[in-house]
């Protein structure tokens, strides 16, 4: 299939009740591995790239990756920019052809949080593509994504800043954290509380390591994207570790990738599977 609009993703999960999984990648095997996972389990979903990830495949080779792996798949897949750090970035990567962004400027104050969501919100609009936004902080650490910083999100805050930067997505923070060092708590009835106000469906980061019961529960409660990371990276970075602990000599690297794309796609598949169980 070819690279499916963001809107148009999320509207397929709506009329057919999906959670929709987004998975982050860095590389060929882990897009491929995305693509295979959702597709073996007949599920819609995400490949997403934060932008400090964008260092070494660019938002060209990403796109260029995830067609060549969508050519063998027949479920929907979007293309998502995970922790859009600028304008710049957002731009680079609508322009490359990514279907749906995050523009993350949730370390900045209420204020400038919405003038900067604001301006690349107007610029996803203007060619179709919707965009996430943060409110709140997540705390933790994975990659190059660290915060200290553990302030829920406000639910005061969430209408005037939904109707003023016009997302179309809020990744909220409610005791959901980065990385695996970190254990997460959800706050349900805090999701609860900002489902009830948000005009837009709500984005949990952090997915790896949050109970699958609490994900189901977080359905009902306008929870429409879940963030999956570090249980990939780890699917991943085992493949190699595994590989060069038992034989130091070990120098297959084309054997090795390849079994990297299987380890994470069944991590994929299961992820997927489990979290759109009834
Ligand atoms: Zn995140």
């Amino acid at each position: 299939m070819k690279i499916v609009n963001g809107f148009d993703i999320m509207e397929y999960a709506k009329t057919n009740n999906y959670i929709l999984p987004a998975f982050n990648t860095t590389n060929l095997e882990m897009t491929y591995a995305i693509a295979k996972g959702l597709n073996e389990a007949k599920l819609p979903g995400y490949i997403q790239i934060s932008s400090n990830n964008l260092r070494l495949s660019n938002p060209d080779a990403i796109v260029y990756l995830t067609r060549n792996a969508l050519k063998k798949t027949d479920v929907p897949i979007s293309l998502h920019l995970d922790h859009g750090k600028s304008y710049g970035d957002v731009k680079a990567c609508v322009d490359a052809g990514f279907t749906s962004i995050m523009i993350d400027a949730s370390h900045l104050s209420f204020e400038d949080n919405i003038k900067t969501v604001k301006k690349a919100v107007e610029y996803c609009h203007f060619y179709g593509v919707p965009a996430e936004a943060e409110l709140g902080s997540i705390r933790g650490k994975e990659e190059d994504i660290v915060s200290e910083a553990d302030a829920k999100t406000d639910p005061d805050l969430v209408s005037d800043f939904v109707e003023r930067t016009k997302c179309d997505l809020l990744a909220v923070s409610v005791g959901n954290v980065h990385g695996l060092d970190l254990t997460p708590n959800i706050d349900l009835p805090l999701l609860k509380k900002l489902s009830e106000i948000s005009p837009v469906p709500l984005v949990l980061h952090g997915g790896s390591g949050i109970p699958f019961e609490i994900i189901q529960k977080a359905k009902q409660y306008g929870l429409i994207k879940i963030n999956y990371g570090s249980d990939l990276r780890k699917a991943y970075i085992s493949t190699f570790g595994e590989a060069y602990a038992k034989n130091h000599n070990e120098c297959n690297v084309i054997e090795l990738s390849i079994k990297s794309v299987e380890n994470v796609g069944q991590k994929v598949k299961e992820l997927v599977t489990i979290i759109n169980r009834n």
